[in-house]
């Protein structure tokens, strides 16, 4: 009895020392989740499992509140509802956007190593549209109840090019922790003046299909922001459409995408149709290409 209370006393250190020095929130949840797993309890599907797919596994470890398990090819999720994980189709580049199944959001290479993107590379911009409406909410109404407002001290974009220092906040999910991750993004960004000029937002929740396409854009789930819009490259205006070859260009620091990108925020500068005022709060994409 002695040593399983020793080791329940250090497993318990251990867990809220995970905490208290992680700095991403998914590093800490995955831990923790592990840890909470006790000897005595049935043996459930951990992420380590290796008969689940990495994808599978590393969405268990990054959302942990909704993806609980793996079983006959399906996310089972927390409230019992399943999702196919690969539904086994082969997909068109765009078919791989308008119709992604969980498996298909990790189809593409989101690159560390590089700040020009791969051709045709547009790893994030593939959503599995049942998970993250289960996940943020199915409807623009239900997605705002879980909206609460994070300071912002950079201000917002006006429509006339410049800012307006007096909005302060931005309204951001609470779900999967994004808030807090957006906060520790601005703890860190209040560091670096020479970047403010590039953060006044312009914009975070708006349920609306992505341009022209069907698909809902990742702001209609209230994890996704755009910042310095007077900086921003986007391809649409260089392309005719999807399949078209596109000259990458971007204006932003780089310092500010590995902010974002520590806290678990992908840039939509790093895709090859590239959107660069856009950060959206990512985790699975990133321990992806971190390969942890
Ligand atoms: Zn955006």
């Amino acid at each position: 009895m002695k040593v399983n209370r020793l080791s329940i006393a250090a497993s318990i250190v251990l867990v809220a020392m995970c905490c208290m020095f992680a700095t991403a929130g998914s590093s800490c949840k995955q831990a923790c989740a592990t840890s909470s797993d006790s000897s005595s309890q049935e043996p459930t599907a951990l992420a380590g499992d290796s008969s689940i797919p990495k994808g599978a596994r590393i969405l268990m470890s990054v959302y942990p509140d909704f993806v609980k398990d793996y079983k006959n090819g399906k996310l089972v999720m927390s409230d019992g509802s399943t999702i196919t994980y690969d539904d086994g189709r082969k997909k068109s580049f765009v078919e791989l956007l308008d119709d992604a199944d969980p498996e298909d959001m990790f189809a593409f290479k989101y690159d560390l190593n590089s700040w020009t993107p791969g051709k045709m590379q547009d790893a994030g911009r593939s959503r599995c549209e049942a998970l993250f409406k289960k996940m943020y909410g199915t409807s623009e109404g239900a997605v705002r109840k879980n909206l609460v407002p994070v300071r912002w001290p950079f201000g917002q974009a006006t429509s006339g090019g410049g800012v307006n220092k007096n909005i302060k906040t931005v309204r951001f999910t609470k779900i999967n922790g994004a808030n807090k991750q957006l906060e520790k993004v601005v703890a860190e960004l209040e560091k670096h003046p020479e970047l403010h000029k590039y953060l006044a937002q312009s914009g975070a929740f708006y349920w609306r299909p992505v341009r022209g396409a069907k698909r809902l854009s990742a702001h209609s789930y209230g994890m996704t922001i755009d910042i310095g819009v007077k900086f921003s490259d986007y391809w649409r205006s260089h392309a005719k459409d999807e399949n078209a070859t596109v000259a990458y260009r971007n204006k932003y620091p780089h310092e500010i995408v590995e902010i974002f990108e520590k806290y678990g925020f992908i840039w939509g500068g790093r895709w090859y149709h590239y959107d660069t005022m856009h950060f959206e709060y990512r985790p699975e994409i990133l321990m992806d290409a971190r390969g942890k």
